[in-house]
């Protein structure tokens, strides 16, 4: 479990460090008939309408769902416009289904008697070292903390 806990701290920081630069910086593709926003601490998603390649700055600049949530704090939305199906996730969402689990697992102590710290089980070990690690283990480690 000690890789998903660091997946999950990543995701949380790369996750935060977009939010924050998709408030100052907004970021546009539209691949096919689909568009992607991401800015204003939301990502954006659009599909099943027709792009015009030359206006897509115009939807960008016009569509009802660029504008509409302002803040990191908005809500996600599912709707329709211009033809397409749109649909909005504001960051904070995955941002909180990643970071506390995150925040949970790095504040969970394992408790695993009679294993040493390195996960190896010392059950029965007599010689007070860890075979697997090499570390020293007392007859404290041994037992239940
Ligand atoms: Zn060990």
């Amino acid at each position: 479990m000690t890789w998903l806990k660091w997946v999950l701290t990543v995701c949380s920081v790369v996750i935060a460090i977009v939010a924050v630069v998709s408030l100052r910086f907004q970021v546009l593709v539209y691949p096919g008939n689909n568009i992607f926003v991401v800015g204003n601490g939301s990502v954006r998603c659009a599909y099943g309408g027709h792009v015009d390649w030359d206006k897509a700055e115009w939807y960008f600049e016009n569509a009802p769902w660029r504008g509409r949530i302002r803040s990191v704090l908005g809500v996600p939305e599912i709707g329709a416009t211009f033809g397409f199906w749109f649909v909005t996730v504001p960051l904070w969402l995955p941002f909180l289904v990643c970071s506390i689990p995150a925040l949970i697992l790095w504040r969970r102590r394992p408790k695993r008697p009679g294993r040493c710290k390195c996960g190896y089980d010392l059950t029965g070990n007599t010689s007070g070292r860890c075979p697997e690690c090499g570390a020293a283990v007392g007859p404290a480690s041994q037992g239940a903390r």
